[in-house]
């Protein structure tokens, strides 16, 4: 299973659009009913808009009618596995909270995480009603 995420993610990788920092990454998503949905970073000359091939992934699963992920691999070309940025750590976790990470070097140093750990408490507080509303209406 790891390896065919890998493969996905690194296939995913080397049609990244990085036109302006040659950082390309890969990523593959493994849903619970089998599927593995690859994405690759899209930068944009607007900087703010670019999209890291983690949401790329979550993107495209959502609009194939998926939502329940069980793996994430990712991979990059650098000294140590890098871990998605926070943006792409809430977006993960609207749908799988304690998602499995496997993340990898192009050189073949891989490490593993729990979403969990590198995103706790991510619904916690959001949404809520601000204390006292009620008592102003
Ligand atoms: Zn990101």
């Amino acid at each position: 299973m790891k390896n065919d995420l890998r493969q996905a993610a690194s296939e995913a990788r080397l049609r990244a659009y990085a036109p302006y920092s040659s950082f390309r990454v890969g990523a593959a998503l493994l849903t619970t009913s089998g599927a593995v949905i690859s994405g690759c970073n899209v930068e944009n000359l607007s900087f703010g808009l670019t999209v890291c091939a983690e949401r790329v992934c979550v993107g495209k699963a959502i609009a194939q009618g998926e939502k329940a992920f069980q793996a994430l691999a990712i991979i990059a070309d650098t000294e140590t596995p890098v871990v998605p940025c926070g943006a792409c750590r809430q977006v993960l976790a609207e749908f799988a909270p304690s998602l499995m990470i496997i993340s990898w070097t192009l050189g073949g140093k891989s490490q593993e995480f729990s979403l969990a750990e590198l995103l706790p408490l991510p619904k916690q507080g959001i949404l809520e009603v601000p204390c006292g509303t009620w008592a102003r209406q």
